[in-house]
């Protein structure tokens, strides 16, 4: 059986920052990757970090100290989510994510900011350049140039104990069982659960089980390993969303940001230009990514737009958040269609009225969406014509404008008219990203349901929350490539 000093089961985000960190101190180490290829979640997300006290930060003459970031990363979540923070451990990283940042930095990584995001008083966002892909390339040809080992394919399924600890791994690749043994230590990295409804039936409730999750293959494998070796999990229950996200671009127009170069010395001088480049092309280089994977703003609705199914009906209150959520999930082919009449095209083609937003960074309107995001808005001057773009029934649309029109009228409300309408989507209800993880230690091992490590477990990014509330942009990540910097270090 092959035999390694560490043995990391995912190559995301957090599992190649340990396995890179291993090769650093000079560890034999194996990354098993379930997919074709690395990157998990982190692969598809826009890159931010979020951090204090940095060299980006000083640059820029922002003044920051860790206190002021305690306090502010607890202004994110709702007060009764923010109660099952677990605040040592979240104060214990947001002390150490600067120096992930500079690691990352030293490993030719470049990053756009920092960008202020309220509550957060002070800028702390830094978007790495061009976006998350490319940690996956840096840490990748780390690991590789370190002599460590990447095997693609392998599902890792159990994990092997002896009478005393975890000592390594079964692996299922190409339908042929292998083992693999970890003489330090077996790190999980496996990622979220959000497309998993088992498990979201299990601890959110079954009414959730039909919302799915961003990332198809984040299937929770790491939270049930970690289950199986009697570890506790916590706020399990806690998810970022349901919410409606428009849905992904086809890969054909996934946009030049991902042809940008992500890795080695074109990036380097791609971070070094950065400054230089006029802040409005940095700007419609950042509306790219924004009109990729946002949700539509909630002012859509309070406004007046209305939500219809593939069948040009209408079929909830819009404005009952989650309520709608769960509605759209429940839709022929789980999806729906925005509808803006001429006054809410308008109203929503400048600010303060945007379609979706990266606070603080840039703002999509409806003339974005028109022009970036072609296969998820269609614009014409009649509804039997704006149907038709979308193989809706025009009869039913009309039908539907007419009965919302008429609840309207008799309540003082705007009805829905004009000679040009817009239809935004499809959007579909998805988890972006859960909160439930392995209870950890400071040392990222694994803890039992009585608190005590298990030894030769050690979980990290998404498997190893340990109970932190991690809202706002930026943590997720800052988190994954700090636990797994750190749980390198300890074995
Ligand atoms: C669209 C989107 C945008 C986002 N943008 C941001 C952002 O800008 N900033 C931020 O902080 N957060 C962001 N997030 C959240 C953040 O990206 C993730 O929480 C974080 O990257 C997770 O890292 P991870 O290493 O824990 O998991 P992943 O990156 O998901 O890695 C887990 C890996 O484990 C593999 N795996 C799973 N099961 C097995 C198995 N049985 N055997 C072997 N391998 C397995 C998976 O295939 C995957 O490659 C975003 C999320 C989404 C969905």
């Amino acid at each position: 059986m092959p035999e390694f000093d560490v043995v990391v089961v995912g190559g995301g985000g957090s599992g190649l920052a340990a396995a890179a960190r291993s090769v650093e101190r000079g560890l034999s180490v194996m990354v098993l990757e379930k997919q074709a290829r690395l990157g998990g979640t982190t692969g598809i997300a826009v890159g931010s970090f979020t951090a204090n006290r940095t060299a980006y930060q000083s640059r820029a003459q922002v003044t920051d100290d860790l206190e002021a970031h305690v306090e502010d990363a607890g202004k994110f979540a709702i007060p009764e989510i923010e109660a099952r923070n677990n605040d040592e451990l979240r104060r214990f990283f947001l002390d150490r994510a600067v120096e992930t940042l500079d690691w990352l930095v030293s490993m030719g990584l470049s990053f756009h900011g920092p960008s202020p995001e309220p509550p957060n008083r002070v800028p702390r966002m830094h978007n790495v350049i061009p976006n998350a892909k490319a940690y996956i390339a840096a840490l990748q040809s780390k690991i590789l140039r370190g002599g460590g080992e990447i095997l693609c394919g392998a599902s890792v399924e159990r994990l092997i104990t002896d009478s005393e600890r975890v000592i390594g791994v079964k692996v299922v690749r190409d339908g042929i069982e292998a083992s693999y043994i970890a003489r330090r230590g077996v790190i999980l990295a496996a990622g979220d659960y959000a497309n998993s409804s088992e498990l979201i039936s299990r601890f959110k409730g079954e009414r959730f089980s039909s919302v799915e999750g961003i990332n198809p293959h984040a299937q929770g494998d790491g939270h049930r390993l970690a289950e199986s070796a009697g570890a506790k999990l916590l706020n399990m229950d806690i998810t970022y969303g349901p919410e409606l996200r428009f849905v992904s671009p086809p890969s054909s127009r996934r946009g030049f940001t991902q042809l940008l170069p992500s890795s080695g010395p074109a990036s380097r001088i791609l971070g070094r230009l950065l400054p230089l480049v006029p802040k409005r092309v940095i700007n419609a280089f950042i509306k790219r990514l924004l009109v990729t994977w946002q949700h539509p703003e909630d002012k859509l609705f309070r406004e007046g737009a209305i939500l219809i199914n593939q069948n040009g009906e209408r079929f909830c209150d819009e404005n009952r958040s989650q309520e709608r959520e769960l509605a759209v999930a429940r839709q022929p082919e789980k999806s729906a269609y925005i509808l803006l009449d001429e006054r809410l095209i308008t109203l929503f083609s400048q600010w303060p009225n945007f379609i979706s937003t990266a606070p603080e960074i840039a703002y999509a309107y409806v003339e974005d969406y028109l022009k970036l995001r072609p296969d998820v808005s269609t614009s014409a001057p009649s509804l039997t014509q704006l149907a038709a773009s979308r193989g809706l029934s025009g009869a039913e649309l009309e039908k539907t404008v007419s009965t919302i029109n008429q609840e309207r009228r008799s309540s003082g409300g705007q009805p829905l008219e004009g000679a040009r309408w817009v239809l935004l989507g499809p959007v579909r209800t998805y988890f972006t990203t859960t909160e439930g993880g392995a209870a950890i230690n400071q040392r990222f091992q694994v803890l039992d349901r009585e608190e005590r490590p298990i030894p030769g477990l050690y979980a990290v990014g998404q498997n190893g929350l340990g109970g932190q509330i991690l809202w706002g942009h930026g943590l997720h990540i800052a988190w994954a490539m700090t636990s797994g910097r750190m749980a390198a270090d300890q074995l």
